[in-house]
């Protein structure tokens, strides 16, 4: 619950998701156990991968995939520009470089080919792509350049769980779902993703080397795993190389459990408010709207909109903010933040273009169309006023 009358996001939590609690809660199991091992079997065949790993946060998991990949010190990692600043931190964790690319534009704020290409140096070891909004990257140029450069290709799907990608080329496009599209793919199940559970994450792979290392850095580096010692399969352990805790534990799974076999029936929600907004706002005077022409699924995590300038970006925020309709933006350019300034080397100015003018609006599975069309009412009659006053 919220103050707000149209809130960001919200959950869509019943009594299914109760009653698995209440199932943890009588197991008398509460670590990583059968709940985990069953959401990850249950995610790995809806993504279509060989592994899932569950782990506490999508951080811990950006964390792990530089670790198993052996990303560390001297190594670059080119990144966009315009991200949550998660897998930068856990860049810097590791000891290595971020190396901040800009994205393709306004209407498309993904990483781009091109500047992934122009940032490549003897040092490179890995890009990250961030599938901004739940829309998939230009995956198809960037597999390219990272098999041409021998990259590790890692994906922060966070906003992206349920989307796929279009390969066009041949007569029909051919389609893959986000989490197969790399290296690794690092899912986040905090509470404000398509996929909330409170705290949570998954990394998915199609490689068993990636896989096994994965699992013994989630927990210490142990050789066996707490409820196999539990159920007498095992009594000792062996550490093999130096790990974290990172698990998951049977509460967040049984959620996760819950959550996953409603996403689709979610996604195709967002999807529809989606294209209602995008129908009331696209003849918006200066206004772009990313992503309009996409071809593929996106899991349409965010509305994004971008004003023409900064300052009506403040004034419809203000004037939305005032009729109960929470806003947020996403993402303040990485480069910019204190904590990146000596890693500011690059091109960003098309990231730092898009951070000073996106406006992110409410978006959730449970909101009406009646909410969507308050939303663009005040959104427009916010424009309309502060042009004339101009
Ligand atoms: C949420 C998010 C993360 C971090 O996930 P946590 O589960 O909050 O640690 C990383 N990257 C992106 C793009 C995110 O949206």
């Amino acid at each position: 619950m919220s103050d707000w009358q149209i809130p960001l996001s919200d959950l869509n939590y019943g009594a299914a998701e109760s009653r698995a609690v209440e199932r943890v809660l009588l197991s008398g199991w509460l670590s990583m156990g059968p709940e985990v091992q069953a959401f990850e079997t249950e995610f790995a065949d809806f993504i279509g991968t060989r592994h899932a790993i569950a782990v506490c946060n999508g951080t811990a998991a950006l964390h792990l995939a530089f670790c198993a990949l052996r990303v560390g010190n001297t190594d670059e990692v080119i990144q966009p520009a315009v991200n949550f600043v998660a897998a930068a931190n856990m860049t810097v964790a590791v000891g290595a470089t971020p190396v901040f690319a800009d994205i393709t534009g306004l209407e498309e704020p993904t990483i781009a080919p091109v500047e992934i290409e122009r940032n490549i140096s003897s040092k490179t070891r890995a890009v990250v792509v961030m599938h901004y909004g739940g829309y998939p990257c230009n995956m198809a140029a960037i597999k390219r350049l990272c098999e041409k450069y021998n990259l590790a290709l890692i994906e922060d799907a966070c906003h992206a769980v349920g989307a796929h990608y279009l390969y066009s080329g041949g007569n029909a496009p051919v389609g893959e779902m986000v989490g197969n599209l790399g290296d690794i793919a690092c899912f986040s199940f905090f509470s404000n993703k398509n996929l909330p559970i409170g705290e949570g994450g998954m990394i998915t792979t199609n490689r068993d080397d990636l896989a096994q290392e994965l699992r013994i850095l989630r927990s210490h580096g142990m050789s066996t795993m707490t409820w196999d010692r539990h159920k007498g399969h095992a009594h000792s352990y062996e550490v093999n190389t130096h790990g974290y805790n990172y698990r998951l534990d049977e509460i967040r799974a049984a959620l996760g459990r819950t959550q996953l076999p409603q996403l689709s029936a979610n996604n195709a929600r967002r999807k529809q408010l989606v294209l209602r907004y995008q129908a009331k706002l696209s003849s918006c005077p200066g206004w772009t709207i990313p992503f309009q022409n996409f071809a593929g699924d996106s899991a349409y995590h965010l509305m994004v909109v971008v004003a023409p300038t900064t300052e009506l970006r403040s004034q419809v925020a203000h004037c939305l903010r005032e009729n109960g309709i929470q806003t947020s933006m996403h993402y303040p350019c990485i480069s910019q933040f204190k904590a990146f300034a000596r890693f500011a080397h690059g091109n960003t100015n098309k990231s730092q273009l898009f951070s000073s003018r996106a406006l992110t609006l409410p978006l959730f599975p449970s909101m009406s169309t009646d909410q969507v069309d308050a939303v663009c009412f005040n959104l427009l009659d916010a424009v309309e006023r502060e042009t004339q006053r101009a």
